[in-house]
């Protein structure tokens, strides 16, 4: 049994030992399958030009080449982000923005909502999370004036007083555990707090 750790503050455990073991790992899938990602546009597009006549082997080539770099770009950018050190913000509001899909072959319109959360860092830059239809956890989360901490080699927000919350989220799998929790029900990483 850990002793009660406080609900009011920054958690420790994003410098325990464990968690950076943790980060070490979700960095390593992360290169993995970055790899994986990015070779799967051109050998694909490379066996469809070898194995099927309506495709010329050297568009497949171009098309394959392409699509493979522009998912490494996107994949060396992500990573990079992982790098950068923690900063910490206040919610300034929550917006709900309804958004239209034009659909190009039939005409038709298809709307979805999208759910934003505007912090402002303590360095005074804008920062946003923007989330979809029924994937609006933060949004519910977070309220206006908490102060909140991103951790970017997990990629998940810590929020900095959980005293009257009912639920957290794991900063590594993202699962919404109960507040009660010392570790995640689902990956058993210790829980922020
Ligand atoms: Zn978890």
């Amino acid at each position: 049994m850990l002793e009660e750790r406080p609900l009011v503050g920054w958690s420790d455990v994003a410098n325990s030992d464990e968690i950076a073991e943790t980060i070490r790992k979700n960095k390593r899938s992360a290169i993995v399958w970055a790899w994986i990602l990015t070779l799967i546009f051109p050998v694909g597009f490379l066996l469809a030009g070898l194995l099927s006549d309506e495709v010329p082997l050297n568009e497949a080539l171009i098309i394959g080449a392409a699509l493979g770099f522009f998912i490494l770009i996107i994949n060396v950018w992500r990573i990079a982000g992982m790098k950068k050190p923690a900063w910490n913000g206040v919610v300034m509001k929550k917006i709900e923005k309804r958004r239209d899909v034009h659909d190009r072959d039939d005409g038709s319109t298809r709307s979805y909502w999208e759910y934003i959360v505007l912090i402002r860092t303590e360095k005074g830059k804008k920062k946003r999370i923007v989330e979809r239809e029924r994937d609006r956890e933060m949004y519910d989360y977070l309220d206006v004036g908490d102060r909140v901490r991103y951790h970017p080699a997990l990629e998940t927000y810590e929020k900095y007083d959980k005293s009257k919350d009912e639920v957290m989220y794991c900063n590594v799998c993202r699962l919404r555990n109960s507040i009660h929790n010392d570790r995640c029900d689902r990956c058993k990483n210790l829980l922020f707090k």
